[in-house]
């Protein structure tokens, strides 16, 4: 069956103050409701007044999403009765968006982007004894009420959940590119979904957060609808809330059209006009981009296309990483090689990322450089690193203090020829030309020394003796 998914991405673009008035915008850890004037709490009477910059990096972001944008634009009064909005509506673009028609590449396709605009992002729900539906009371506070959105809307262009990850990284990457978008941020990108099955109608997902919870969000979703078809009944037209706890979607209300929430206008803002020297000069300003990067760091570097396009995309952060080690090492390949195999699957495990770890670029090269010195094999340098990602302790330390150096030929001589002796029938297997007894045989004597020991060396040394 076909599936069919598209985006609504909602995005706290970074500003200091908000969109319609300078209350400023580190909401984080702050007293609830302190962040707050007459403007973002809805106050009848008072005027909003657009902030240039929230503008500007809207521009910005349109331009790298390869979009037309709006010669002249408007904002508009989105109907919307519910308490994190105390003035009954919230003020978005709906007829003329900011920008139009863009794409984004992903590997087999284009992506089509169909708008692109701004808008206030509601207040904080506090939900206390229970989530959305089962909670005693709600509590609001407005510190966010007010922060500039961007959202961002594709075509119904994608066909699985890879692809979905993919543009969502992808995307990531641009937007802190740009310096507009901070990950790390509570609730900086959350998303709606719509989906639909061939043959079925079109249900959305409302407000999901987080990468993770969108690709299990749409895994369910497929398989939910999947079901239905299969036993021949209807696929609902609706509304669904996917539930991070449960990992499961549920129904929350039956699709309300667009025409429903009434826009109309918002006369106390200006039309602006957007000319092509503002857009020029937002042009010049723009800085380097993933793919220019990624393009770069092949011909700067020398390394695979594959493992600078993994460096970069999954955040800018490990690509900047990934330019701090360079500073201080020489040998690209195998920094790439490292932090593509090894570092990133440790910072998965541990659920963090290079910003949240205590890796530094200094003592990450210090790992490299004791293998290229040749202080401790490579294997047991994947060991250490396991350790290093979680406490951030610095590769020699470690080895200091676990007596970890590499085993030398001297040392390792008896060790081998013990596990000769003890081992008489591999050996007769061997010499009788079955390869993987030398590989069983090698793994004795790695076992023995806890991988102090270089395996090429190994394997020269057993075949010499045997
Ligand atoms: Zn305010």
């Amino acid at each position: 069956m076909k599936v069919v998914m598209g985006l609504e991405l909602h995005v706290h673009l970074l500003s200091k103050s908000k969109l319609f008035c300078s209350c400023p915008t580190n909401y984080e850890n702050k007293e609830p409701n302190t962040l707050v004037c007459p403007v973002c709490c809805g106050f009848p009477g008072s005027k909003p007044k657009i902030t240039k910059k929230v503008l500007d990096s809207g521009i910005m972001v349109a331009k790298a999403l390869n979009c037309n944008i709006s010669p002249v634009i408007f904002f508009s009064r989105k109907s919307y009765p519910y308490p994190d909005m105390p003035k009954n509506f919230q003020i978005s673009q709906y007829e003329i968006p900011l920008a139009f028609n863009g794409y984004l590449e992903i590997t087999n396709k284009k992506v089509r982007i169909k708008r692109v605009h701004l808008e206030e992002d509601p207040a904080k729900l506090v939900h206390v004894g229970g989530d959305i539906t089962s909670a005693k009371y709600v509590l609001v506070d407005y510190n966010r009420a007010g922060i500039p959105l961007i959202e961002i809307v594709t075509e119904p262009d994608f066909e699985s959940t890879k692809e979905v990850r993919e543009f969502l990284s992808k995307l990531t990457s641009i937007l802190e590119h740009l310096g507009v978008y901070d990950a790390s941020k509570e609730a900086a990108l959350r998303v709606d979904t719509n989906i639909s099955l061939e043959g079925g109608e079109r249900v959305e997902i409302k407000n999901i957060t987080g990468f993770a919870n969108i690709e299990k969000a749409l895994n369910y979703e497929i398989v939910r609808q999947q079901n239905l078809l299969r036993m021949g009944m209807q696929v609902e037209r609706e509304t669904r809330h996917f539930d991070a706890d449960t990992k499961i979607t549920y129904s929350l209300r039956k699709k309300e059209f667009e025409e429903d929430y009434g826009y109309i206008m918002d006369s106390d803002l200006p039309w602006i006009e957007i000319s092509d020297e503002w857009i020029k000069e937002i042009e010049k300003q723009m800085p380097e981009l993933p793919d220019t990067r990624i393009k770069r760091f092949v011909k700067k570097y020398e390394i695979r296309e594959r493992d600078a396009k993994v460096i970069v995309y999954v955040d800018k952060t490990l690509a900047d990483f990934f330019e701090s080690c360079m500073k201080i090492y020489k040998k690209p390949k195998m920094l790439a090689k490292w932090i593509v195999a090894d570092l990133l699957k440790c910072l998965n495990y541990q659920g963090v990322t290079i910003r949240e770890s205590k890796v530094k670029p200094k003592t990450f090269v210090e790992l490299l450089k004791l293998i290229d010195e040749k202080k401790i094999t490579e294997r047991l340098a994947k060991e250490i690193i396991k350790e290093f990602v979680a406490t951030g302790t610095s590769p020699k330390e470690i080895i200091k203090a676990k007596k970890l150096v590499r085993i030398e030929e001297k040392e390792l001589l008896p060790i081998i020829k013990n596990v000769i002796k003890e081992n008489k029938k591999a050996v007769e297997d061997f010499k009788a030309g079955k390869e993987k007894s030398l590989e069983f045989l090698i793994g004795q004597v790695l076992r023995k020394t806890k991988v102090r020991a270089d395996p090429k060396i190994v394997r020269e040394l057993i075949k010499r003796l045997i």
